[in-house]
């Protein structure tokens, strides 16, 4: 994931164990356990938009959770009820028209259950309450670490739970992106990456009576496809044609596809930089000879990669 230096990782992981050891009394030991990568820092976006208490929260609530970015948290705060700032029936009273109630918008139902299994720690209401911050907070991270959030193995999964609508889930995730500070700039961050190295076979156009809508590059099954450029995944699995897909959202309304992959080693909801290995070439779904099909849509229309690679200067896509 991020290209940080690791010493600034340990610096980042430290301060936020200090916060959550200063503010719940419990040293969470599971930063820096797992897979997944330290928590990001707060962009001066965040910093101007969420209020000091609610981003002390996000942070500590998320820290809970191996592998759930606080950015995650706050983007759900922020896509709710606007960290609870929101002048709406059910934020601060009462239920809205579906039953939720709160800064998180918790249904009763689910806030009990989660409480059941992840009582908040100290600091809140008693009993735990949906209107009260701290524990509506708490409460969400613990309810997208069960739903798929651990170790960052389903993080688009778990804000479906939280939501179900994939408008939602864009949503959050494009609001998490937007509270992440940059990272340090690494060499290929903010160009385009050749996404596998073979043999232009295939080009984009007509194709014997059909629109071919990518660009094939042959090359040996197992051969590393990386990402084209920094991104989310949000998509990685089978589909029709396809065999394996990767689909990744890139800044700019653009979304990449690579197709008939033989292996996926990426989830949805990743964060991905340019080169970052994704899947690996196939000969899956309606593939004549193992090749990554390579598509680029701009604002939902695909285009030519061939053209589209020598528009941003990136280096060429058939050697
Ligand atoms: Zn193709």
């Amino acid at each position: 994931m991020a290209k940080i230096a690791a010493t600034a990782i340990g610096a980042i992981v430290a301060l936020i164990a200090i916060i959550a050891a200063a503010v719940s009394g419990v040293v969470s030991a599971v930063l820096g356990g797992g897979n997944s990568a330290a928590s990001s820092q707060p962009s001066p976006a965040a910093l101007a938009d969420i209020p000091g208490n609610y981003l002390a929260l996000y942070q500590q609530a998320a820290a809970t959770c191996p592998g759930l970015d606080w950015s995650i948290v706050a983007a759900v705060g922020k896509v709710e009820t606007d960290h609870g700032s929101l002048i709406a029936p059910g934020v601060h009273n009462g239920e809205n028209s579906a039953g939720a109630a709160g800064p998180m918008q918790f249904l009763q139902p689910t806030f009990d259950s989660v409480v059941a299994q992840h009582p908040p720690p100290p600091g809140g209401s008693t009993p735990p309450s949906r209107y009260n911050p701290h524990d509506a907070i708490y409460t969400a991270a613990a309810y997208l670490c069960d739903s798929g959030a651990r170790d960052g193995r389903d993080i688009y999964g778990a804000i479906f739970t939280y939501n179900h609508a994939d408008w939602y889930v864009r949503k959050v995730l494009d609001q998490a992106n937007a509270y992440k500070a940059a990272q340090q700039s690494a060499p290929q961050q903010s160009g385009w990456a050749v996404p596998a190295h073979g043999t232009c076979s295939s080009g984009f156009g007509s194709r014997g009576g059909e629109f071919h809508r990518g660009q094939d590059i042959a090359a040996p099954i197992g051969t590393p496809i990386v990402a084209a450029a920094g991104g989310t995944v949000i998509d990685s699995g089978p589909a029709s044609g396809y065999g394996l897909w990767v689909r990744i959202e890139h800044p700019g309304g653009v979304i990449t596809t690579y197709g008939h992959n033989n292996r996926n080693l990426v989830q949805p909801g990743q964060q991905l930089q340019a080169g970052q290995p994704i899947a690996e070439v196939g000969n899956q779904g309606e593939s004549t000879g193992p090749h990554l099909h390579f598509q680029i849509d701009v604002g939902n229309q695909a285009v030519d990669p061939i053209a589209f690679y020598q528009q941003q200067s990136a280096p060429p896509l058939c050697g």
